[in-house]
């Protein structure tokens, strides 16, 4: 049975055969973009080479690219734990063509490798097409895929845009089908978001490029772009259809039931699965120099880190249990991911201050979540003005105190979290006017209260962030 770092290897080294660079994984803080929060798929550090403004010595590349989606359009955060095929941190392949090859190349390679070298069942596999590309229609069947296994969709899960003018075209992604034992429809039907059929590669087909005016013309070097989703592939090699029993994310869910003397799959699975997912995108995060802290990419950090804090808190861990977890995870990923040996000492030092801080107030904020709740009638939203409570004096980010409430099938008032917020925020620019930098403060709390305090981090802005 194929390990993740076996899928790893045989990904790479495949395109390496055909032609391509092995390139090394971009850190995840993109270095030439501020407006994106986290590298979040394959192609964000060629974004250059596929607008034709930075050119390389070579035009085939691929990579295994580190991800993180927890914030702005590919939020992945309120998934984990609940779905079988979604993580905050994942890797993701990709092949990547900057005007050399485009689709009648693309697809055979796809194909090939996914049921030649990965020996995946062809009779598993479906692919969708974007409904207007007859050509790659065309192609997916002389490249040996029966017509009925290839949908067409109309939606714009099927055609990519960088933004809202420049690059764009059609994609295609292939989908497997884990049989019909788990619930889930095929992709264009109501069901799909099940996880009986489950989108492992995604095809883009850099294509056109869009104008202002919303008309596009054929782009003179037309690119690929592409992005497999390691975990997933290795659960369907490995028999499952759970992200989270393949052997790497398996291991790290056995040491967090080692560390908390809980059963892995008893009643605390849900959260084993959350700390193993945190632990990784934590980790990776801060190895790559985002530190917790109250803004900006250090504050998607921070909750990150505080919400998997509650998960080990509920398995009854009395003492800091992340950074115990650490050699466990660079154990599994440090051959392939140097930076992780270099920061293991970071690592578990920033985890465990951030954890033993956190501590202090996570139990008495829980209490009174506790307690608020007992009087709260059965369907009432947990009111505004307590889960601002909770965010102000006990550092419960709003997702924390959601995630807690979503066990017992409750909500919080959002809208009332907001204005009890914006009050906080009015009173605090009062408190300041007599300052005679007034103006000045005026303008800095509207940036801070559109952005997030200092960092402009518009991480939801309409800019290239690969796959969709
Ligand atoms: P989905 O529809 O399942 O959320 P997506 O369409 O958002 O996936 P893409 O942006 O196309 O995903 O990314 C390319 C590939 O990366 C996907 O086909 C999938 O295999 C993988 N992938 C995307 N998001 C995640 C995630 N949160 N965790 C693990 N793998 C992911
Ligand atoms: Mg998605
Ligand atoms: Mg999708
Ligand atoms: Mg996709």
């Amino acid at each position: 049975m194929p390990t993740l770092n076996d899928i790893r290897s045989t990904f790479l080294s495949y395109f390496e055969k055909q032609g391509h660079e092995v390139v090394p994984s971009s850190p995840l803080v993109p270095r030439n973009d501020p407006t994106l929060m986290f590298a979040n798929s394959g192609m964000v550090q060629f974004k250059n080479l596929f607008t034709g403004v930075e050119h390389r010595d070579y035009t085939r590349a691929t990579t295994a690219q580190k991800c993180v989606r927890a914030g702005g359009k590919h939020n992945d955060l309120d998934n984990v734990g609940y779905t079988a095929r979604h993580h905050t941190f994942f890797e993701m392949l990709g092949n990547f063509s900057f005007g050399d090859y485009f689709k009648s190349q693309a697809i055979p390679y796809a194909w090939e490798l996914v049921t030649k070298e990965l020996d995946i069942p062809k009779d598993r596999l479906l692919v969708t097409v974007y409904h207007t590309d007859d050509e790659a229609v065309e192609l997916w069947k002389k490249t040996g895929v029966p017509e009925d296994r290839i949908l067409r969709i109309d939606t714009m899960d099927n055609f990519w845009m960088m933004g809202s003018t420049g690059p764009c075209g059609p994609c295609s992604e292939i989908f497997f089908d884990h049989g019909d034992k788990y619930w889930g429809g095929p992709p264009g039907t109501p069901e799909e978001d099940g996880d009986r059929f489950v989108e492992i590669w995604n095809l883009v087909f850099m294509q056109f490029e869009q104008f202002e005016d919303g008309t596009r013309r054929e782009l003179d070097a037309q690119s690929i772009d592409t992005g497999m989703g390691i975990e997933r592939v290795a659960a369907l090699l490995q028999g499952t259809n759970d992200n989270y029993a393949t052997d790497l994310i398996r291991a790290l869910i056995e040491a967090s039931a080692d560390a908390t003397s809980t059963d892995p799959d008893g009643p605390g699975k849900t959260h084993h699965r959350v700390i193993a997912d945190h632990l990784r995108s934590t980790s990776f995060l801060i190895a790559d120099g985002v530190m917790p802290s109250n803004d900006g990419r250090g504050y998607v950090l921070r909750r990150i880190m505080r919400r998997a804090m509650r998960h080990a808190h509920l398995l009854g861990a009395q003492d800091p249990l992340m950074h115990r977890l650490v050699p466990s995870l660079v154990r599994q990923m440090g051959a392939a991911y140097p930076e992780l040996h270099r920061a293991q000492a970071l690592i578990e030092e920033t985890l465990k201050l951030e954890e033993t801080r956190f501590k202090q107030t996570l139990d008495r904020g829980l209490k009174l979540l506790d307690d608020e709740l007992t009087g709260l009638p059965e369907g009432t939203k947990l009111p505004g003005e307590s889960a601002f409570k909770l965010y102000d004096t006990y550092g419960f980010p709003l997702d924390l105190t959601q995630d807690a409430l979503r066990e017992r099938g409750r909500e919080v008032d959002t809208a009332g979290f907001d204005s009890a917020m914006a009050e906080q925020k009015a009173k605090a620019r009062a408190a300041w006017s007599g300052s005679g930098e007034s103006a000045d403060l005026a303008i800095w709390f509207d940036i801070a209260e559109a952005h997030g305090a200092t960092d402009f981090l518009g991480y939801d802005t309409e800019t290239a962030e690969g796959q969709m």
